[in-house]
């Protein structure tokens, strides 16, 4: 059969990956699945490597340079077929209806959408904030400033599990939602549910979007201001732990340390690494995630001597390599913690993080 490109795209779009993935046989567990390559992983790629963007219809191994693509593309790969085999599977196992029977000419892959609605595509689209930065920078302090000290709250014995301490919470300023519904009705009162829903705080049904994720890590420019934050849940049970503010990451974690001044920085994945080397008394910043660090940022590391402290997993080691080059071409020095220790146990060890290799405790 021929297949037009409007077919193919029709196919596309009425296909979610997430359920590719797993009519294929990969285990997805929270939009992430092994890679069929895993003799290439150093581990078997026993934290899965292979991501689902189910808004984008694509997959991205953060290893494998040809491990990503669209829904075809994912069969071929798992199914080492040609592109045309991979539409015929596809369509054989989501739209069966469509197979024309023996002998006749229809060639459409995809049932006539404009009389039925797409049988399983499950896109959620969030709206994207368009959001004046100064009204934006309002919103985060006001929200701040409502919120509760860490000492007293649910918080403080979750942060000190993990060796992060009253000293550092405070410097910090860690702040924690008690009253949810005060802060919720407060903010709208403030500024009304469109520009709150614009600066991201706010979902589409008109409330804060931290009812689960109440400790927030306020990411405080120069002048100690939180101009954006990340909010994590401290129960067991919530996925995901942690919730990024929408739109424009301003600056790393922990601004202030990138003085300009001659010295070492210590670079970690996510505000809990980060705190924990802040409390050990080690300059440190960080970032929400490993592709989260902009080429731009690499300038306010002038003077600085980069260790990048990233998880020992395959992604923490694919974003170490590119936060190398990054930093190359920036003119600063950048090496990997342990880079040049060949004693093992000094290093971390696989799907190890700076909290656990520090003790802190799940
Ligand atoms: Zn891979």
């Amino acid at each position: 059969m021929n297949y037009s490109r409007d077919d193919i795209e029709a196919l596309k779009a009425s296909l979610s990956i997430t359920q590719v993935a797993e009519r294929l046989g990969h285990h997805v567990v929270r939009g992430k699945f092994r890679c069929p390559y895993a003799m290439r992983h150093a581990h078997g790629d026993r934290t899965p490597s292979v991501s689902l963007s189910e808004s984008k219809g694509l997959f991205n191994c953060w290893v494998c340079q040809d491990v990503r693509g669209d829904a075809i593309r994912l069969v071929e790969i798992s199914r080492n077929l040609d592109f045309r085999g991979a539409v015929d599977w596809l369509q054989a196992e989501f739209f069966p209806e469509t197979i024309p029977a023996p002998g006749t000419s229809e060639t459409h892959l995809v049932p006539n959408f404009a009389a039925a609605a797409p049988p399983i595509k499950v896109v959620k689209v969030e709206p994207k904030p368009e959001i004046d930065p100064i009204l934006r920078a309002k919103i985060i302090l006001n929200f701040f400033e409502k919120l509760s000290p860490i000492e007293g709250s649910p918080a403080a014995s979750w942060l000190v599990k993990r060796r992060i301490f009253k000293k550092t919470w405070e410097s910090m300023r860690l702040r924690y939602i008690t009253d949810y519904d005060k802060v919720n009705r407060e903010l709208l009162q403030n500024f009304g549910i469109e520009a709150l829903q614009k600066a991201g705080l706010f979902n589409e049904n008109g409330n804060l979007r931290y009812y689960k994720h109440r400790l927030l890590f306020p990411y405080l420019d120069k002048k100690i201001i939180p101009l954006y934050f990340q909010a994590r849940a401290i129960d067991n049970e919530t996925q995901p732990k942690e919730l990024n503010l929408r739109g424009t990451i301003p600056f790393p974690f922990n601004l202030k340390i990138l003085d300009g001044n001659i010295g070492w920085v210590y670079l970690c994945e996510g505000c809990v690494d980060t705190l924990t080397m802040i409390d050990r008394g080690f300059p440190a910043v960080g970032i929400p995630g490993v592709k989260s660090f902009k080429t731009e940022w690499a300038n306010l590391f002038k003077n600085k001597r980069v260790i990048l402290c990233l998880d020992q997993d395959d992604a923490g080691r694919a974003g170490t390599e590119s936060l190398l080059e990054v930093f190359k071409n920036a003119g600063i020095d950048a090496a990997p913690l342990g880079a040049g220790i060949s004693v093992e146990r000094f290093q971390l060890s696989e799907g190890q993080d700076m909290n656990s290799w520090f003790g802190g405790k799940r």
